[in-house]
């Protein structure tokens, strides 16, 4: 993997010129980049140049370095702020019917285990459409107090169950062919979409924190490094301090232990500051917003336990030929579900209360 693809910064740039009509052709010394010329021009760069993130590259090679925190990304990213994008996208329907409830059944057990039960599918398919929310989010970490990061955050999230979708469903749908004409939605998927907001949140804010955690992790040797020399420089202090203490005379002696008092406030007050320089701190930045409304079947099922039967309903997706996933109907936790002799439910609401 080259240093232009693991760059986050430099990844962010490259997206934005593709979206702006650019052309990005990557190659072992950095990436070619082709620009419109009103883009050039905006950004007071020439219509053609290769780009690196890698220093090496940039001093032998005369590449331009463009990391994360260099002006031109600085620009980029307010430009998405600013032209924050909020809509509607419709998935192009399926061309063919619904697959047959054989096909349908077998999907479901294989995809949904459900300890103690056994689905079955009980009706017809319907015609739905399922509201997936597309987020996108700039991310400002600051590490310390002079080192921060932009970065780009994209998330898929299913709007009425809430939960993430996996990283290559996100992908395919995001390739999907989108239906002619503008897309509309009625008020109910609004509110869905509104109502997970709060999931969407609490997964962007998952992301940055790992995220976080390793930017910040080389900041924390630094950070280590000056509590280290700060202890041992009090520590001297004091040390030097007692060892007068102990052939002073009673009166100087008290006068050298005030001072190793006050001494150790400062040192405990300095530890604090280097502290708070280093406190590391994330800042989430949505500038995009979608709506895509993903065509597929609802499939209304009864989960099975001996002679209780269970009614529930799965969405099945087309354009993913996977189901949406769903949370358990009694606490609503997004694990495995397990059909009991009383009620269904999941394995952790359950053993934490037998129905
Ligand atoms: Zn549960």
């Amino acid at each position: 993997m080259t240093v232009a693809q693991t760059d986050p910064g430099l990844r962010f740039w490259l997206h934005y010129v593709d979206g702006c009509g650019g052309v990005t052709e990557s190659g072992a010394d950095g990436t070619l980049i082709m620009l419109p010329s009103l883009m050039a021009a905006e950004f007071e760069l020439p219509d053609e140049l290769v780009v690196t993130a890698d220093p090496d590259v940039a001093h032998e090679d005369g590449a331009v370095l463009l990391t994360t925190g260099h002006p031109v990304l600085t620009r980029a990213a307010d430009a998405v702020l600013t032209d924050g994008d909020v809509g509607i996208d419709m998935v192009a329907a399926p061309a063919g019917p619904a697959p047959d409830t054989d096909t349908l059944q077998d999907a479901i057990r294989e995809q949904v285990p459900v300890d103690h039960g056994r689905i079955d599918v009980v009706g017809l398919p319907t015609r739905v459409d399922r509201p997936i929310l597309r987020v996108g989010a700039l991310v400002t970490y600051t590490v310390s107090a002079e080192e921060y990061y932009q970065e780009r955050l994209e998330c898929w999230v299913d709007a009425i169950s809430g939960l993430p979708l996996r990283p290559d469903d996100a992908s395919r749908l995001a390739r999907a062919a989108r239906a002619d004409g503008p897309a509309t939605a009625p008020a109910s998927i609004v509110n869905t979409a509104t109502g997970a907001l709060v999931h969407v949140h609490h997964i962007l804010n998952t992301a940055a924190e790992q995220r976080r955690g390793m930017l910040s992790a080389q900041a924390s040797r630094a950070h280590q490094r000056e509590l280290a020399h700060a202890r041992s420089y009090y520590d001297d202090a004091l040390q030097s301090l007692e060892r007068r203490r102990a052939t002073a005379d009673a009166s100087r002696a008290a006068l050298l232990a005030a001072r190793a008092a006050s001494t150790q406030d400062e040192c405990a007050r300095r530890l604090l500051e280097i502290d708070e320089k280093y406190q590391a701190q994330h800042e989430i930045r949505p500038y995009r917003l979608h709506v895509v409304l993903v065509p597929g079947w609802r499939v209304p099922v009864d989960i099975r336990r001996g002679a209780r039967r269970y009614p529930f309903a799965f969405d099945w997706l087309a354009p993913l030929s996977t189901y949406a996933a769903e949370r358990c109907p009694r606490c609503h936790a997004g694990a495995p579900l397990l059909a009991s002799k009383t009620c269904l439910g999941c394995q952790a609401c359950l053993a934490s209360s037998p129905a």
